[in-house]
């Protein structure tokens, strides 16, 4: 199962796209706790990074140096996976974003988690399992 911590669910929602805001996204951060991967840091958009209604591009290299920094004062945690924004009310991957997944994935041993946040639900991939939506979004 994958878990995201409270505040940082906050900070996710407070980058929903309800009123013609811009996709955002970040990297995820997080440790092992048992059976459950648990998303303990994200990084917001930066002021470099590609952002349209329907596009994001984590260009910022901002996002790799705080990762970093929370990488080196916290031992047990490590990169995660991705997160972004979508307008859509139940949030899809595009065909693009697959693409990317994959690109990423084929990289590391351990499934990375994605997480599309959308208007009304959020989308939560570990690997190539896709977990149930999450409902709550407020
Ligand atoms: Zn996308």
């Amino acid at each position: 199962m994958v878990l995201i911590e409270d505040h940082i669910y906050k900070i996710m929602m407070s980058h929903k796209q309800r009123r013609n805001q811009k996709e955002a996204g970040g990297i995820l951060l997080g440790e092992q706790r048992g059976k459950h991967i648990v998303v303990r840091f994200i990084t917001s958009p930066k002021k470099k990074d590609i952002r349209k209604s329907t596009f994001f591009h984590r260009k910022d290299p901002l996002h790799i140096v705080e990762g970093q920094t929370v990488l080196r004062d916290h031992p047990t945690i490590s990169y995660l996976g991705e997160w972004h924004t979508h307008p859509q009310w139940n949030p899809k991957p595009s065909a693009l974003d697959t693409k990317q997944w994959y690109q990423l994935q084929r990289t590391r041993h351990r499934p990375l988690v994605f997480i599309i946040v959308g208007v009304n639900t959020t989308y939560v991939r570990f690997g190539s399992h896709v977990l149930p939506r999450i409902e709550k979004t407020d």
